[in-house]
């Protein structure tokens, strides 16, 4: 059973948990953190701080798990960490390219990912983004609108490019729980109850014929509870009957562990609950099954290194413990009350009994990267801290916010370090401006 709990725990005293650590992690003889092959603190002396680090085998590892099952039905979701290197790994593990908006088309397939192995997806498509989709050969768009099934008739010839409507299916899951929602409460996909998925798809058949097969659903994110994809396609199954289609995505949105008591369903568990449940529910076996998972394939893998550079401690209050980077480097604290561990490079499995608040250097209160953080007593300034399980959502999701630059994105793997996205230069900020 996957423990089921609130994003915003409280860490515990306990050295930092393996199961929030990438696979090729490990501390060497004097407990200082090594990845990849690569020790930590050497990578800040080489790189500076603050920096996102990604274990690749452990990225490549959880790419063969789902491809395992799902072969190229199993689509990376890259908004959640795209960069042309990681695009290009998802790629030659055998993994789909997910896509939400033109810039990250661009940016997959100058990665030199095919046009027909990739997906795009999006509730607001503009007419230019479609008709490039179509140009590049992109495999498979998922209509999200009667606007946008406009917009592609307008177009006209879809050459290779197959279609998909996206359904929503009135099963919203959340963190803990999922309740059931009209379509109303949602911005994405077509509904089911109302008819609409239903006269969508034969629209897009009446007009494209054979290449309309597909039907799509993403019932959230973060979801550590598994029985919101039985309903989910419990309920789609129906559909796809009724129109005879050939394809059915089932989305993406498996969580990860982000606390050390925190624990997660596997990526296999979790595709074998949702081919089990496709056949429970008469899905056709010619019926491709496919999902997109975003986060779990790259949220362990990663973590974030910045440097301690001043701790305050407010009598009657609590120890503030401020670093070079915050929320411009990962707003899920701030965005969604996201709890996270922190633990210092040199001392990974030392016990952390001392509360501390992880933050940024914004000028902001709300700039929290560990509210309820813990960390070794002898913590001092100029101490590396590390942030776990940052993979996901975070550089994708930084920003240049009071002007700070974005960290560089390194990939470590067999004792060598790359950096894959350099550190963002005062150039760079400036580089927009006449
Ligand atoms: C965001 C998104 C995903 C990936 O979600 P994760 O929670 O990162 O797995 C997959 N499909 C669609 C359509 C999405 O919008």
């Amino acid at each position: 059973m996957a423990q089921v709990r609130d994003e915003t725990g409280t860490p515990s005293e306990a050295g930092i948990g393996a199961h929030l650590l990438p696979l090729g992690a490990h501390a060497d003889e004097e407990g200082r953190l090594v990845v990849g092959g690569v020790r930590v603190d050497d990578l800040a002396q080489e790189f500076g701080t603050p920096f996102f680090l990604y274990d690749e085998e452990h990225l490549r590892a959880r790419c063969r798990e789902i491809v395992a099952v799902f072969g190229r039905g199993a689509a990376f979701a890259s908004k959640s960490f795209l960069t042309k290197a990681m695009a290009r790994l998802a790629f030659e593990e055998g993994m789909t390219l997910d896509v939400s908006t033109g810039g990250e088309l661009e940016v997959v397939l100058a990665a030199g990912v095919p046009g027909e192995h990739v997906i795009l997806h999006g509730n607001n498509k503009s007419v230019a983004e479609l008709r490039r989709a179509v140009d590049t050969g992109v495999g498979r768009i998922v209509v999200d609108s009667f606007d946008e099934i406009d917009r592609l008739d307008a177009i006209g010839e879809l050459g290779e490019t197959r279609l998909s409507i996206r359904v929503n299916p009135g099963v919203e899951a959340h963190t803990h729980e999922f309740i059931r929602t009209g379509q109303e409460d949602s911005k994405f996909g077509l509904s089911l109850a109302s008819g609409e998925a239903d006269r969508a798809i034969e629209a897009l058949q009446d007009r494209f014929g054979d290449i309309a097969d597909g039907a799509h659903a993403h019932i959230g994110s973060q979801i550590l509870e598994l029985s919101g994809f039985d309903r989910e396609i419990e309920i789609i199954a129906p559909f796809i009957g009724r129109h005879g289609l050939r394809e059915f995505v089932v989305g993406g949105g498996l969580g990860v562990a982000y606390l050390n008591d925190e624990f997660a369903p596997s990526l296999s568990h979790w595709a074998r609950e949702i081919a089990t449940a496709c056949q429970r529910s008469g899905i056709d076996d010619r019926v491709a099954i496919g999902v997109e998972p975003g986060r779990a394939i790259v949220a362990t893998a990663g973590m974030t290194c910045y440097r301690i550079g001043t701790i305050k401690a407010i009598a009657g209050y609590r120890t503030y413990v401020a670093v070079d980077g915050g929320m411009s480097d990962n707003p899920r604290p701030v965005l969604y009350g996201s709890g996270y561990e922190a633990f210092l490079a040199r001392s990974v499995h030392t016990r952390r009994p001392w509360p501390v608040r992880v933050v940024g250097k914004h000028c902001e209160s709300g700039d929290v990267i560990v509210s309820d953080g813990r960390l070794p007593e002898d913590t001092v300034v100029g101490d590396l801290l590390v942030t776990p399980v940052t993979g996901a959502y975070g550089f994708a999701m930084a920003s240049n916010y009071n002007r700070v630059p974005r960290p560089p994105v390194i990939f470590v793997a067999n004792g060598a370090a790359r950096v894959v996205v350099r550190r963002e230069s005062i150039e760079d900020l400036l580089r927009l401006e006449p």
